[in-house]
């Protein structure tokens, strides 16, 4: 079978090598330059767009911010997978509010501005702790602004000036103090048959995600019912095919969607050590018609993102149970470099390792490592 992803980067690669032992050869389109290349070594394949959309037995994204006329013409080949609507609900702050709301599902209270005048009717409405998102190409924290109090308010209109407000629109959030960031990851095959992860714990740093618990400690049954029934919901409104991951904020025993990605997630890396079948497989078993594999967790987990820094050096394999994946990219500030993950018999386990990993990860780069160590080491 032969799989085409929109997106070159690292979560096309693991869909890649994947791919490999079901005999289904993936490719990817450099979004950028509109060439296809494999996505384990980027080269570029000696085939048009074109003729690789046609080969294709389904074509999926690898990230929901695909250039319009693109994701029109792959759309025309019947094959891509989440659905067009599906990608824009997770690359349109807007769409995605409105589908919540439909939905009846609890998000952050919110308020929508084509204006930046009207911020201060957003900090009347909402209160004057704000996140202000640029509803479109945000990622990773990025189009996002921090208001902690109304005197900030000048200097953010003066960040805001050169952005098209009626064309991209901000999603002006209240800044909510939740207890912590959770996350279901979960796959849908095309006959409505699904497959959920179980709720995992983010840690996120400056708006970017940092570490990640599998499963996530003392999640109640209240809590696993209210994430997967948001997932079903979601999922079968979008008659939805492939990997979805729903981030929600826990506010004491409710859950609120942050976002949604109608894709493959960094939340889910952990899967490939720590579960029967990793995220990767499971989306390319969704795409192709294949039986969805088991979300079995095989051993509790721990994820960490190697953001911004060369990959660390290859002894730190000395601690049992330790992963890393690098994705082969030159580092730059806040880029994702790579992930180590971490299986371990209990969280005790898994902090231990951490404690040991600290000598190859430098705290500049992985402030939150000490910290969680302690916390999954105080955790019967
Ligand atoms: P990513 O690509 O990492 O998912 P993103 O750029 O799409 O990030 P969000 O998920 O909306 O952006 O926000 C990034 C992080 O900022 C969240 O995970 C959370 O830690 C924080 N954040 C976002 N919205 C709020 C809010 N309303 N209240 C408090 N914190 C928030
Ligand atoms: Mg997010």
């Amino acid at each position: 079978m032969n799989v085409l992803i929109l997106g070159s980067g690292q979560l096309a690669r693991m869909m890649a090598l994947a791919g490999v032992p079901l005999g289904i050869e993936v490719r990817a389109v450099d979004v950028g330059t509109l060439k296809v290349v494999n996505p384990i070594d980027k080269k570029v394949m000696a085939i048009h767009l074109e003729t690789a959309i046609e080969a294709a037995d389904a074509i999926s994204v690898e990230f929901e911010h695909i250039p319009e006329p693109l994701l029109e013409q792959v759309n025309r080949s019947g094959k891509l997978m989440p659905s067009v609507e599906s990608i824009a609900a997770g690359a349109d702050r807007v769409k995605e509010k409105a589908l919540l709301d439909k939905l009846d599902i609890a998000n952050c209270p919110y308020m929508i501005v084509d204006d930046a005048a009207k911020l201060e009717q957003a900090v009347e409405q909402l209160g004057e702790k704000l996140i202000i998102k640029a509803s479109r190409d945000g990622y990773d924290g990025y189009g996002q602004w921090r208001l902690s109090s109304k005197e900030q308010l000048p200097e953010i209109k003066q960040a805001l000036a050169e952005l098209d407000l009626k064309k991209v629109p901000l999603v002006v959030e209240k800044m909510l103090s939740f207890e912590r960031e959770v996350s279901l990851v979960g796959a849908r095959g095309k006959n409505g048959q699904v497959a959920l992860y179980p709720l995992v714990e983010n840690l996120h740093h400056q708006g970017q995600l940092h570490t990640c618990v599998a499963p996530a400690p003392a999640i109640t049954p209240e809590l696993v019912t209210q994430a997967e029934q948001i997932f079903t919901a979601l999922a079968s409104e979008l008659n939805y095919v492939g990997v979805l991951a729903v981030e929600f904020f826990q506010m004491g025993d409710s859950l609120l969607v942050n976002e949604i990605a109608p894709r493959v997630h960094n939340s889910g890396h952990w899967s490939m050590q720590g579960a029967d079948t990793c995220q990767f497989e499971n989306h390319l078993r969704a795409i192709c018609e294949l039986p969805l594999g088991s979300t079995q967790v095989l051993a509790p987990s721990v994820m960490l993102n190697v953001i911004g820094c060369d990959l660390p050096p290859k002894d730190m394999l000395s601690v049992p149970r330790t992963h890393l994946h690098g994705y082969m990219k030159t580092p730059r500030s806040k880029r994702k470099m790579g992930h180590i993950n971490i299986t371990g018999n209990d969280y005790a386990d898994l902090g231990q390792a951490m404690q040991k990993l600290q000598k190859w990860l430098p705290k500049s780069y992985f402030p939150t490592l000490n910290s969680e160590a302690e916390r999954l080491l105080q955790i019967k």
